[in-house]
This record gives C-alpha cells, sequence and structure tokens, in this order.
C-alpha cells in the first residue's frame, strides 16, 4: 500500500509545474472576481454552449479514455451541459450579498452577508467520469469568482486539457481555468502548493492522502471518496420498476460509478421475485466496444483483480452466483456478475468492488435492510423502492448516506441544484447546488452602526445602570 510519504514534499518537475500554474491562476483571479457574477456567468453560459457545440469531440474523447459506451458517454455531456448551466445562472442568487437582521440587542445596525471567493482552488479528479465530475467543483469555483488548476486523473489527461482548452477559448487571456497533468505525485504537489482549497474526488484511501498532505498548510479540503451503494426493496415495492433500475444502476459505465450500486437488501416475501427480474436483465446485458454494448470496458487493469477477488470469496464463503462468475472477467471487460445469499463479511459487501457485480441479499423486514445497508464505513449515496412513498421517505431517511432516491436510482446526480457528497469513509463536504457554491468561498459579515444607541454596554462611558438595565430587558423578553 502507498503512504503519504510515497509523495514527499519534495521539489521536482511535478511540484514546479504545479507552482508555475498556481502563480499563473493566482494572477489571473482579481481580473475575474471583477467580472462579478453578472460578467461571470456570461462567461460560463457562453463554455456551456461552446461544450454541447463541440460535444462530438468531446464524446470521443471521453470514449477513446475511458473505453465507455457511446450512451455513457452521451449521458455525461448531458450532465456536464446540465450542471454547468445550473451554478452559472444561480451563483449571484446563492452567494450574493444578503441582509441579515441584526436582532432586538443591536438594532442599531444594519448588517450585510457577502461570499468573497477563496482564491485559487486545486481540483483532483477520477477517470470514471472526466469531465462530469471535474466540472462540478471547477464550474462552483469559478462561479464564485476563485480561478482553479485542475489536476485530471492520468487516465483522462485530453479529456481535462480539452475542458481548459475550450474555456481557454472564451475568456482568452489570461487563463482562469489552469491544467497540471500527472499521477499521484502531481496530485500530492497540488495538494501542498499555494492553493487556497482543494477539491478531491477519487477513493478513499487516496482521499486520506490527500488531507494529510493538504494539513502540511492547513489547506481545507473537500473529499469525495468510494462508496458502497445499497438499494432496500421494501414488499410492496414495484418489483419491476426496482430491478430495471437496479440492474441499471449496478451495470452503467461497467459498474465504474461512485455512486453505482453494489448491494440490494430486499424483504423476503419478494426476494424470489426480484431475484429473477434482475437475472433476467442482467444476463441480456451486452459487453464490448461495439456499437451496441452496454458496458464498456475495465479502465484499470488492476480493478479486474479486485472484482475477480470479490467474486470468488464471495462464493467461496458459500454465495450463489445467480448471474455470471469468475468466468466473467475476460480483460480488458467484466461481464454482469449478480450474487445472492452473500455473506455480509465478505469482501463483495464491505468494500468497493468498482465492477458490474451486484448482491442480493434477502431480509426479514425493512428494519433488517436498513440496519445492513448501514452496516458499512461508507455513506455516499442509497436507493429505496416501496409503493407508499410517504413510507419510503421515512425509510430514505434512516439511511446514512449523503443521497438517497425515492423509486429511482442515482436521480440526484442528474438534479444539479441537489447538493452531491457523503458521509464516514466517502468523504465530506459537497459538490453541486447551494452547498457546492459555498464550498468554493468564505462568508463576510459586515456590520454597519445606523445611529447612537441610548444605552452604550459595549463602553466604558456606559452608566451605572446600564448593564442591569439590560439584563432587565433580557430576563423581560427571554426569561419567561
Ligand atoms: P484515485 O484515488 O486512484 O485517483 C484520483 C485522483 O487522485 C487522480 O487524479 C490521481 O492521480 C490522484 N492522486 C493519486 N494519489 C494522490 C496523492 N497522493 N495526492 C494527491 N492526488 C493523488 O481514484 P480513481 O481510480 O481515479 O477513481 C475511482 C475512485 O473514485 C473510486 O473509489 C470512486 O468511488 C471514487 N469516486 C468518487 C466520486 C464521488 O463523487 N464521491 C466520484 C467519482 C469517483
Amino acid at each position: 500500500m502507498t503512504t503519504v510519504s510515497d509523495f514527499p514534499a519534495a521539489a521536482g518537475p511535478e511540484a514546479d509545474g504545479v507552482d508555475a500554474a498556481v502563480a499563473a491562476a493566482r494572477s489571473a483571479q482579481p481580473g475575474w472576481d471583477a467580472l462579478g457574477f453578472a460578467g461571470r456567468r456570461k462567461v460560463l453560459l457562453a463554455w456551456c454552449t461552446l461544450i454541447l457545440r463541440r460535444s462530438d469531440e468531446l464524446i470521443s474523447l471521453i470514449r477513446a479514455e475511458t473505453g465507455k459506451t457511446a450512451d455513457d458517454a452521451r449521458l455525461e455531456v448531458v450532465l456536464v451541459a446540465h450542471h454547468l448551466r445550473w451554478t452559472a445562472t444561480h451563483a449571484a442568487r446563492v452567494l450574493g450579498r444578503r441582509r441579515v437582521s441584526p436582532g432586538l440587542l443591536m438594532f442599531n445596525h444594519s448588517v450585510e452577508v457577502t461570499h468573497r471567493p477563496l482564491g485559487v482552488v486545486g481540483v483532483i479528479g477520477p477517470w470514471n467520469y472526466p469531465a462530469f465530475i471535474p466540472v462540478g467543483p471547477v464550474s462552483a469555483a469559478l462561479a464564485a469568482g476563485n480561478t482553479v488548476v485542475l489536476k485530471p486523473s492520468e487516465q483522462t489527461p485530453k479529456t481535462g486539457e480539452w475542458l481548459a482548452a475550450t474555456l481557454a477559448e472564451v475568456t482568452g487571456a489570461p487563463r482562469v481555468l489552469h491544467v497540471v497533468q500527472g499521477d499521484g505525485a502531481a496530485g500530492a504537489a497540488l495538494c501542498r502548493a499555494a492553493v487556497d482549497k482543494v477539491s478531491f474526488t477519487g477513493s478513499s484511501a487516496t482521499g486520506r492522502r490527500v488531507m494529510a498532505a493538504c494539513a502540511e498548510n492547513l489547506t481545507p479540503v473537500v473529499i469525495e471518496g468510494g462508496g458502497k451503494d445499497a438499494m432496500v426493496v421494501a414488499a410492496d415495492a414495484d418489483l419491476d420498476a426496482a430491478a430495471d433500475a437496479a440492474v441499471w444502476a449496478a451495470m452503467t459505465n461497467a459498474g465504474q460509478t461512485c455512486v453505482g450500486l453494489e448491494r440490494v437488501y430486499v424483504v423476503g416475501a419478494v426476494a424470489d421475485r426480484f431475484l429473477d427480474l434482475v437475472a433476467e436483465r442482467a444476463a441480456g446485458l451486452r459487453v464490448g466496444d461495439g456499437a451496441d454494448a452496454d458496458l464498456g470496458r475495465i479502465v484499470l487493469p488492476k480493478q479486474l483483480d479486485v472484482i475477480a477477488a470479490h467474486v470468488r470469496d464471495a462464493l467461496a464463503r458459500g454465495a450463489r452466483a445467480v448471474v455470471g462468475g469468475p468466468h466473467s472477467i475476460t480483460p480488458p471487460y467484466a461481464a454482469p456478475v449478480v450474487l445472492a445469499d452473500v455473506p455480509e463479511d465478505s469482501a463483495a459487501v464491505t468494500e468497493e468492488t468498482f465492477g458490474p457485480v451486484l448482491v442480493v441479499n434477502r431480509v426479514t423486514t425493512v428494519d433488517e435492510a436498513v440496519a445492513r445497508a448501514n452496516a458499512g464505513g461508507y455513506g455516499l449515496g442509497a436507493a429505496v423502492f416501496s409503493r407508499d412513498r410517504d413510507g419510503g421517505r421515512s425509510i430514505a431517511a434512516r439511511l446514512r448516506a449523503g443521497m438517497v432516491s425515492v423509486n429511482a436510482v442515482i436521480a440526484f446526480a442528474g438534479m444539479p441544484a441537489v447538493p452531491f457528497g457523503g458521509v464516514g469513509d466517502s468523504g465530506f463536504g459537497r459538490v453541486h447546488g447551494p452547498e457546492g457554491l459555498r464550498e468554493f468561498t468564505r462568508t463576510q459579515a459586515i456590520t454597519s452602526q445606523r445611529f447612537r444607541p441610548l444605552m452604550h454596554p459595549t463602553s466604558f462611558r456606559r452608566g451605572p445602570g446600564t448593564m442591569p438595565t439590560l439584563v432587565r430587558m433580557v430576563r423581560t423578553l427571554y426569561g419567561r
């Protein structure tokens, strides 16, 4: 296992390149900030238009770098535009100056709260959604008036470069989005550079290293880590819809989705029927690089070993392979695997598989389903299926997850106003929505005295009766 010291703070080509990018971003920041919300909105919307006009290019790049199916890449570009547009349009409302009540005691003041940019934000991205994931924090940081240095995954350098180049076409010089390329060493150098915040998306193990490196300069971080999302299927669920959703959420992008579904807890009375429906759908999926493929390749060769190990371990412990099995892994592909009755301490239940493997375990009650879903360290997304929507929402509220979809899967990712992020091993901080915008700002409150008060408790020139009168007043107001 690599540790923090694998990427020590040594000077080197990574650090030099990163420092130069941060310096360039720093010098571009005041001018970008001075554009104000309206000016930045115009630029970001023009970027969105350009991305859509050249979406075929972006789709090809994403496919070339990740082996995604055409539909998976198309969906990614749709999400990029949807989120970018929301962020550009709503930044002024969310972050603009707002008046706050001074309260009774200080009624002679007026107060305004503003959200100022932090300066330069470092964004470290993963390869699984190489455009959609970075665009979340990049667009929020930019809309708030920061400039950005992006380190894309070493698996998807060209997609990162394309994003920065298209934005530069709109902004001209100086660039407000800089890209540094490289592996973990470049990422570590960015964490140690003179940035004002780091937004990291990747595995939880790397997230710990990122946080340790950022701690050296007390640089704040957002950690969007891994997940082990679960679905709860209640006895009254629409089983057809639940099975369809489960298979898509588990197999889309060949299972390489942070909020991909890896576990289902289904109530015993409907478990057999649900499993039949899941098996029927999963077995019919096509794998490969053909135009009609539903699942593309597994990007990291070492992930194929993890997927195979999880499947073998589960079977060795007594799980049943309902669809596929160890033979489903034929590098660089992994075909759908559905496992049933998997012991809860197997790696396929406790660790992120990040491949097209779905565990379906039966439970006696919804309470048991909730307890099992909440048992692991991760807490990213989750789903609930129940025909009783209120009941579904109350099950959702008991799940330890950042986002839960009721009678749908991963719905939150298609809603730009919805904050996205996890708890526990899945990390902390939020991207998307108002919370995602505020993440890249510092809050400043300015109070302004409008007139001198009759009593002046915060002065040594106050009279002897001032404080007793104040206490009497507060008792009258709040003490009953
Ligand atoms: P990863 O952790 O291997 O790499 C992520 C990024 O971190 C890459 O750019 C990498 O170069 C960089 N990096 C590696 N070591 C570093 C270090 N020491 N310091 C700084 N940066 C470093 O993850 P990955 O394989 O690219 O992505 C898959 C993982 O990401 C999965 O665990 C998945 O669940 C997670 N993910 C999470 C979200 C989310 O929003 N929570 C979204 C997508 C992916």
